[in-house]
């Protein structure tokens, strides 16, 4: 059982980075932790006034902060300091009924562990992630018969968690007595550790029959099993057992299979078995699609121009992206007035977006893959057809095309007067290339890196 206060401050640590030092200091900090019921967490607070602010303006980014430390925790509960302990009395009152009618022959319905949020339906398509997309349907439709394992791997907050939940929402609504388990791959460590330290027959007992008996199992981050053999062996044979026995199993990570290199070999071909999907960064149509759900859902009224402001100044991490459109709702309320323009979404965010892009010019760009490349500046701007000299000068013009407003026309000029059609075109092959060749996605976001961390 993890201790509540423990659990608090390894929250608080990862709140207090996530909110405004001033909205911190001022609501969260202050907030007491007072139980775990059910799967809510519950936290305390003095005053009513701040009861209703946090519930209506910050609940949402706490519950995904405190979740993603430990996803057995499906909803964040705030009550006031002067109820603690009449709250407490009637869960204990709660649980001893429970005990009693848990004798029924009756199967308990297990809760729905899942974000209401996070669902097929808010979930925005696009290019970057339609085959993921489409296979967690897929396998949301079939648990166990069509790709098993399904793995799926992206970057940070480009939504494999949120699919995991929608294909945890979508098997509850299917069939609310299935048994789905979900974790993370973190949660699933812990709990191994404290089965072996506890060396009690009983509880192995229990964590066995949890990963054993499930029709659908979700472990995300798997890639934090790397180094933790006594988990990568736990968990080979649960998940022999469940792959034999036809139940699902899904797994998220940062990285494919292949590049899960110190995991042990016989889990890295296991993950292969199924069906491996990747999720890219969003291309600017579906950043300002999520935004505009996004805003909707929390009742928003979000400009055109300031959807595109924020989704180009955001390109990489959805939930940096919404993090940015929370500041604008929160700036917005403090003033009573809804931003909508670009300048003030600017200087709303002035403190929070990247500014060295403002500074980054085509010279910069042309200049950092120069030298990531060793080739001369001559050389780029020539007309040579050479393959040393036409990689760089395409991975330059989609640098410039992706970090700077310059339009194609100038670009073209730039590059000794070329069409803007072969801009277009080196822009295209590279936004490819980037998808299918490992290297080239990592060349380019290398020299990026030396741009905007110079
Ligand atoms: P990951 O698990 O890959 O780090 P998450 O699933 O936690 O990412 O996603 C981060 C945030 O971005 C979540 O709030 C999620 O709802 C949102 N998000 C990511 N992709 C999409 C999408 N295609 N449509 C809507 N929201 C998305
Ligand atoms: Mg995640």
């Amino acid at each position: 059982m993890i201790n509540v206060e423990d659990f608090w401050a390894e929250c608080k640590d990862a709140l207090s980075t996530s909110f405004q030092t001033i909205v911190y200091e001022v609501w969260i900090e202050k907030l007491k932790p007072v139980c775990f019921v059910d799967n809510n967490f519950v936290l305390s607070t003095i005053a009513l006034q701040a009861k209703r602010t946090i519930e209506n303006k910050y609940l949402d980014r706490i519950k995904d902060i405190v979740v993603s430390k430990n996803s057995s925790i499906s909803d964040v509960v705030i009550i006031l300091e002067s109820q603690v302990s009449e709250y407490l009395e009637k869960q204990t009152e709660l649980q001893k009924s429970e005990v009693v009618t848990e004798q029924q022959p009756s199967k308990q319905v297990k809760k729905n562990q899942f974000l209401d949020k996070y669902t097929f339906d808010t979930f925005v398509e696009g290019k970057s992630n339609e085959y993921a997309l489409a296979a967690c349907r897929t396998v949301a439709e079939n648990l166990g018969t069509k790709f098993n394992p399904l793995f799926i791997y992206s970057g940070v907050g480009l939504g494999k968690t949120h699919l995991l939940h929608a294909i945890g929402n979508h098997t509850y609504k299917q069939a609310p007595k299935s048994n789905v388990v979900y974790v993370s791959a973190e949660t699933l460590v812990n709990e191994l550790i404290s089965v072996i330290r506890s060396k009690s027959a009983e509880d192995n007992n229990n964590f066995r029959e949890k990963y054993r008996s499930c029709d659908l199992l979700m472990i995300d981050d798997i890639q934090f099993l790397i180094g933790k053999d006594a988990t990568q062996d736990a968990f080979f044979h649960i998940f022999n057992d469940l792959y034999h026995a036809n139940k699902q199993i899904i797994l998220t990570s940062d990285r494919s299979p292949k590049d899960l290199t110190t995991l042990e070999d016989r889990l890295r071909t296991r993950f292969s078995w199924g069906l491996t999907v990747d999720i890219q960064a969003p291309d600017m149509e579906t950043r300002v699609a999520i935004l505009k759900n996004k805003a909707a859902q929390s009742k928003f009224s979000l400009s055109d121009d300031v959807a595109e402001f924020i989704a180009e100044n955001s390109t990489s991490n959805i939930r940096e992206m919404e993090g940015l459109l929370n500041k604008i709702v929160f700036f917005s309320s403090l003033s009573n007035t809804v931003i909508t323009t670009r300048e003030l979404a600017a200087e709303a965010l002035s403190d929070f977006i990247d500014d060295k892009k403002d500074t980054i010019d085509t010279s910069d760009i042309v200049g950092a893959v120069c030298k990531y490349y060793k080739i001369s500046t001559d050389d780029i701007f020539s007309k040579k057809k050479t393959k040393n000299i036409v990689e760089p000068r395409m991975v330059a013009i989609y640098l410039i095309t992706e970090l700077l407003p310059t339009p194609l026309v100038q670009i073209g000029e730039i590059f000794g007067g070329r069409d803007h059609t072969t801009i277009i075109h080196a822009r295209d092959k590279i936004t490819d290339e980037i998808k299918t060749n490992p290297r080239v996605r990592i060349t380019v976001a290398d020299i990026k890196n030396m741009l905007l961390n110079r």
